[in-house]
This record gives structure tokens, C-alpha cells and sequence, in this order.
């Protein structure tokens, strides 16, 4: 569960424009002359995010005060925002790469601190990072220990495990890392379309050829399909909700065809979207079913929970992700991400002609106030003249 009312980490991501509006006399409405932003009524940093740089923000002061040989190293970025990883970088943290991760006995010493992200790291990496005898400072979330616990046991049991998510996403690696440790199966599945294939591919059974060519050692280590003819499903933390309740019907209404009465026997299904990827989904759609002539979606291009904000506004109105204000270069001109291109674009004429305009902000768990309140006063320029 999250605690929304909690205050930040640190005082370095807060932003008295946000505190503001938030306690304007319409909570979370910005009133301008030529128009209006609204801020739905949750947004940005979720507690475990909230934990994790809290815990990071007070190893960076701790090192700071300390005159020790050793440094700082963050095993991968500690939350999926730019502006918090350079926020850490400028403190003199050295954030590894995935690969120089595996390579952790070249880039920490047992003289480091080494700081585990909310994410978490894969097992291995937390066994030699013991090995090597640095200090640890673990911010992996509750939320996602809690998805693989339940995971792993299922792995246990003898279930093969279905993971709803992005395969390269730097939780779900560590999940396939630790359902691989636990002697278990799985197979990541990142799309609708893909959960519909496979339970085309089970109710009419597949050759072990067929089932190796059509998914990837990256998303597979089962050599066929029997290995999920019970089945447990996990989903990503921050994957669509809805999405997550369609792909237990269809799984549910392949393994009845396919077992007949069995079917329930043969499956297990965990909620895993954590309760803060809900609230942000539940309260954007709020928002975006009220008045939106234009929707801006604030954070990282690289983050899972911001992307899906994103999704589901574009189906109330034209939605923007931007990382930063510096993203809004002028009324004719916006850098917004390209989901094709997985990058900037330059976006012509986005903002809309029509006045009074009604604009919602969206920012995901990840995105830090002090980024939020940027956007809206650059944002507000162009409804105040
Ligand atoms: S979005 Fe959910 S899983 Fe991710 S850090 Fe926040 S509470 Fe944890």
C-alpha cells in the first residue's frame, strides 16, 4: 500500500509551485486568465520511490560527512527519471551500466557503498556484492520483493510462470533472474497480442520447435509448452490494470477449452500492479474524462508507470510526454517522446488555439515534484497574456 499523504524523501524534489496548486482553494487546479491546468488528485513519487531516495538521499549526506577512500555506486539507475539520477550523480554517486554490472568486482570495492535500486538486482549480483564485503544499501520496493516471493514459490510448486511485462525492464530481468534460481520456468509475455498467441498456441498444442522459434531466449528458458500446462501469472509492478484483468480471461478461457474442468486447478493468478501504479491510472482517467483539450504527461521516457499514463491518455485527448519544461521550446514547438522511435521528436503546433484552454498534467511515480512545478509555470506562460 502507499502513503500518498507522506511527505518526500527530500527536500531537494519538492516544489512550492505544486504545494500551491495542490492547496489552492480548487485543490489541484491552476486558474489562469486564458485557461486552466488541472493536476489529478494523485501523481507523482509513490511511497517506495519515496523510501528509495530516502535511503540513497542519506548514504550520499553520510558519505559526504565521512572522509573515507571509498565511493558511491548506484547498480543501475535508482528510479527510471533523468532528473534523479543526474540529482545523484551531482552528489558524486557513480551510477553503473547494465553490463558494467556484471561486471560488479571491477567497479566496487569492498571499501564502496554500493546502492541496490528500487528495482532490485539480480540475486547473483546481491550474492557477490556480499562477497566482496562493501556496505550495502538496499532500496528495492516492498511491492516488487512481494511479486517475487509469491513468484518464486509458485516456481516452487512446479507452476511455470507467465510474467505480464517488459522483458528488458530492470525489475522483470531480476524476476527471470530469481524464478531461473529458483529452479523455476518462465515466459515473459509484454502485449495483449502475445497472451492471445499463446493461448492459441495452447489450446491447440505446438511442437517444442514451434514454441522455441516463436519466443526468445530473452523472454523464455522453457524448451516448450508443457512447462506452463500449470500455469501461475505475475504482472510488472507498473503494467496497465486493466490490462492485467484481460490477460487472466484470456488465460482463464484457454486453459478451459484446452483442460476442460482442470482448468482452475492448473492456474494461479496474482494481482502484482502495485496499489500507487493504480491510484495514478484511476485518477488519470478521472482527469481525463473531465474537461482536457490537451493532456501533458511528465517523466522519464524510460519509465514503465509514465508510458502507461501516457497510453491511456491519448485516448481522452492529445497527450504529450515530456521529461522537463526545457521540453516546451516555444507555443509552435515541444520535444515529446515517439513511442516507435523509443525518443524525442520535435512536435509542431501542439499546443491547441482554442481559449479558454484546458490542459491536464500528468506525472507518474517516478517523476519528481520539483519537475512537475517547471512544466506547470512554463506551461501557465502561455495562459496568462
Ligand atoms: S511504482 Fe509501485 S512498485 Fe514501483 S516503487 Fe512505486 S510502489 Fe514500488
Amino acid at each position: 500500500m502507499t502513503d500518498d499523504k507522506n511527505p518526500s524523501a527530500t527536500d531537494a524534489f519538492h516544489s512550492p509551485v505544486v504545494d500551491r496548486v495542490r492547496n489552492d482553494p480548487e485543490p489541484n487546479r491552476w486558474i489562469l486568465p486564458r485557461g486552466e491546468l488541472v493536476l489529478p488528485r494523485v501523481f507523482g513519487f509513490c511511497r517506495g520511490v519515496k523510501r528509495a531516495l530516502a535511503l540513497a538521499a542519506r548514504a550520499t549526506d553520510e558519505h559526504a560527512r565521512r572522509v573515507a577512500p571509498g565511493r558511491l555506486v548506484l547498480l543501475g539507475e535508482i528510479i527510471h527519471n533523468p532528473w534523479v539520477n543526474a540529482y545523484f550523480q551531482n552528489r558524486g554517486v557513480t551510477i553503473l551500466t547494465r553490463p558494467q554490472r556484471q561486471d560488479v568486482e571491477e567497479h566496487v570495492t569492498s571499501e564502496d557503498c554500493a546502492i541496490i535500486p528500487a528495482f532490485g538486482v539480480p540475486l547473483p549480483i546481491e550474492r557477490r556484492l556480499r562477497d566482496i564485503g562493501c556496505q550495502i544499501v538496499d532500496c528495492t520496493c516492498g511491492d516488487v520483493r512481494r511479486l517475487w516471493t509469491w513468484s518464486e514459490q509458485a516456481a516452487r510448486d512446479g507452476y511455470g510462470v507467465i510474467v505480464f511485462g517488459r522483458s528488458e525492464h530492470d525489475e522483470t530481468v531480476v524476476t527471470k533472474s530469481r524464478l531461473t534460481e529458483a529452479g523455476g520456468v518462465y515466459l515473459v509475455l509484454e502485449t495483449l497480442p502475445q497472451v492471445e498467441t499463446f493461448g492459441t498456441m495452447l489450446r491447440n498444442g505446438v511442437r517444442d520447435a514451434e514454441f522455441q522459434a516463436s519466443f526468445s531466449p530473452s523472454t523464455t528458458n522453457a524448451e516448450s509448452m508443457k512447462a506452463f500446462e500449470t500455469l501461475a501469472q505475475v504482472s510488472q509492478t507498473t503494467m496497465l490494470y486493466h490490462h492485467t484483468q484481460r490477460v487472466r480471461e484470456i488465460l482463464t478461457a484457454a486453459y478451459s477449452a484446452r483442460f476442460g474442468e482442470t482448468a482452475a486447478e492448473r492456474l494461479r493468478f496474482q494481482p502484482t500492479v502495485c496499489r500507487a501504479t493504480q491510484d495514478r491510472q484511476d485518477a488519470a482517467v478521472e482527469l481525463c474524462q473531465s474537461r482536457c483539450d490537451l493532456v501533458i504527461v511528465v517523466g522519464g521516457f524510460g519509465s514503465s508507470n509514465t508510458r502507461h499514463l501516457h497510453e491511456l491518455a491519448r485516448r481522452y485527448a492529445p497527450a504529450y510526454l515530456i521529461e522537463n519544461a526545457e521540453a516546451i521550446q516555444s507555443a509552435e514547438q515541444l520535444q515529446a517522446y515517439n513511442r516507435q522511435a523509443d525518443a524525442a521528436e520535435t512536435i509542431r503546433d501542439w499546443l491547441p488555439n482554442k481559449r479558454p484552454l484546458h490542459v491536464g498534467l500528468l506525472a507518474g511515480a517516478s517523476s519528481p515534484e520539483i519537475v512537475i512545478g517547471q512544466v506547470l509555470q512554463r506551461l501557465a506562460e502561455f495562459l496568462t497574456h
